[in-house]
């Protein structure tokens, strides 16, 4: 049996997506949180993970279903779905937790592959082998090279492989092992972080996603194994994980311990309750006070409730293009977070090749790491197109043409007072602002397309520009939100001709041809070729093999998600 998988992507933001993944038909919005589900010790009923929290995928550990009769023989008669009365998504983990903190399992690589394959685990793991944080290198090698030995009994498995990359804290080692797995798989496991995020080590964190990253084809769906605690869940979103698993709500709740967004706080020393989810708004203070059976219960409850609820912030700071605020946000909750935050700086090139060029939402600056943002990278790249020398210094931006300021993001940021040094005056012809925003959106040469007879037709209400005729043809208009360029046919005829091949230009496969001129969106997995310098939100011009231009449109991928994916829109068609 083969195993239907297909994910793409809907929303973007730096390097976080909001994906569709499926798998059999069974259908999941990622960025996901996987609670943990633990049948020996259940703390919230399955019935309630549906009903309260609307959970659309669990993750059990198989291991320990293998090792206890009873349940061995409930789970193999009525598969998992079954026996669990869950009919979502069921991931299985191999017992590679147990493996690392009691350092031997009584199974085998074999055995536990079969297993989830017979108890019908859409998604399962091979006995991978974590290595702790700062492990003696060659250990950690050696435990690796196990791990890709293990992976490859589990290349043809009827489920999802969850394909664990290990590596310790050794950026050469996850690299290596971020290639194999990612060759082979389409779900990728960033193990061996849980002391990592126990420890606080974000910085360390940050090291080992992005490199994982950097070395897999976008299209992989990316799992941060044990990353449970919702204080991180922006971070790692904004480096492009996708799925997020928590044995946390329980394990801390056990503990006595209450999750916050902002960390962890010891329930005994808590004489308030900084939460209105459902738990903490019945009970109150209360809740210290409970039997312990219940208490725990509750508490885990809650745990559960701030997770799920701070992962659907991540995801509408991702749809409004903010997710950078969140992050500032969030990394003043422990100097560790804001050093973490602050490491993304050593990753700036690759983030903004894969961040928007247009956003939603303004950009506010919120402190001095707002200077490192992908925005402000792609900003200052795209700012040596304009040939304009009238400019002024716009923080953290830096001299930014007049002609320009009303362009995203110069138009629409934000920054304190104290760092602003000079105030614009404005009085700028209108023709020269459409040369420098097109010089800024399609390269130098572009304003030589501007000729003297453009008349250019403002809106009588605002007084900003709306659209540039040439005679009677509009040839352009101008978007109010961003002030970006959208060439009508004439306009893109003409910047086809500045512009030599591959520049400004997707380049699709003949067979999709006929249906783009007709319109349609152009599906990632039609095109050959792409300009590298493109940035998702970009207007582009949309060719054939012989470069014949066939639509124009606004991409909706960077370029190598473009290249990367099989599946879903890059570019919406005009
Ligand atoms: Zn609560």
């Amino acid at each position: 049996m083969s195993v239907e998988f297909n994910f793409e992507i809907r929303s973007k933001d730096i390097a976080a997506r909001i994906g569709k993944l499926e798998i059999n038909k069974k259908e999941l919005e990622t960025p996901a949180l996987m609670p943990v589900y633990n049948p020996n010790k259940p703390i919230i009923p399955v019935k309630d993970l549906k009903r309260k929290f609307n959970v659309k995928i669990l993750m059990v550990n198989s291991y320990i279903v293998l090792r206890n009769k009873v349940l061995r023989e409930g789970v193999l008669d009525l598969g998992i779905h079954g026996y669990l009365g869950f009919k979502g998504l069921i991931a299985t983990d191999s017992g590679s937790y147990q493996l690392m903190n009691y350092g031997d399992v009584s199974t085998t690589n074999r055995e536990i592959i079969e297993f989830q394959e017979k108890i019908g685990s859409e998604i399962g793991a091979f006995l991978d082998i974590p290595s702790l944080p700062n492990a003696y290198k060659p250990r950690a090698l050696e435990q690796l090279e196990l791990t890709l030995k293990r992976s490859k009994e589990a290349e043809d498995a009827n489920f999802v492989v969850n394909a664990g990359i290990q590596g310790s804290t050794y950026l050469d080692l996850r690299r290596m092992a971020a290639r194999k797995i990612g060759r082979n798989f389409k779900l990728c496991a960033i193990g061996g972080i849980v002391r990592l995020m126990e420890e606080y080590r974000f910085s360390n964190l940050v090291d080992i996603i992005a490199t994982v990253k950097k070395n897999l084809p976008l299209d992989r769906v990316v799992h941060a194994f044990g990353l449970g605690h919702p204080m991180a869940f922006s971070l790692a979103a904004a480096l492009g994980c996708d799925l997020f698993d928590s044995a946390a709500y329980a394990l801390y709740a056990q503990d006595l311990r209450y999750m916050t967004v902002n960390g962890t706080k010891r329930l005994d020393n808590l004489e308030y309750l900084p939460c209105s989810c459902p738990v903490c708004s019945k009970y109150g203070i209360e809740l210290k006070e409970l039997e312990d059976r219940e208490k725990t219960r509750n508490l885990a409850m809650h745990n559960l409730y701030v997770s799920l609820e701070e992962l659907n912030r991540v995801k509408q700071a991702i749809k409004d293009g903010n997710l950078w605020e969140l992050l500032s946000i969030r990394a003043r909750s422990h100097p560790e977070l804001l050093t973490g935050l602050e490491r993304l700086k050593r990753y700036g090139r690759w983030l903004s090749e894969l961040d928007p060029i247009t956003k939603k939402s303004p950009f506010y600056y919120l402190g001095r790491e707002s200077r490192y943002r992908t925005e402000v990278i792609t900003a200052r790249k795209r700012l040596k197109r304009v040939s304009s020398m009238n400019r002024v210094n716009v923080p953290p931006f830096g001299k930014v043409p007049i002609e320009i300021l009303d362009v995203y993001p110069f138009g629409s940021f934000r920054v304190p007072e104290s760092l602003i040094k000079e105030e614009p005056c404005f009085n700028v012809r209108e023709i020269e602002r459409i040369k420098g925003i097109m010089e800024y959106q399609f390269g130098s040469n572009a304003s030589e397309l501007v000729e003297k007879n453009f008349r250019i037709k403002k809106s009588k209400r605002t007084g900003r520009i709306r659209g540039v005729y040439r005679g009677r043809e509009l040839i352009a208009s101008v978007r109010a939100s961003d002030h970006f360029v959208i060439p009508k046919s004439y306009l893109a005829d003409e910047l086809k001709k500045k512009f030599r091949y591959p520049r400004l230009r997707v380049v699709v496969d003949d067979d999709a041809a006929p249906f783009i001129s007709e319109g349609r969106s152009v599906f990632a997995k039609f095109v050959v070729d792409i300009d590298p310098g493109l940035r998702a939100n970009d207007e582009v011009l949309v060719v054939d093999r012989k470069d014949n231009l066939i639509g124009i449109g606004t991409l909706v991928l960077s370029p190598r998600e473009v290249m990367d994916f099989d599946r879903g829109v890059a570019v919406r068609v005009r």
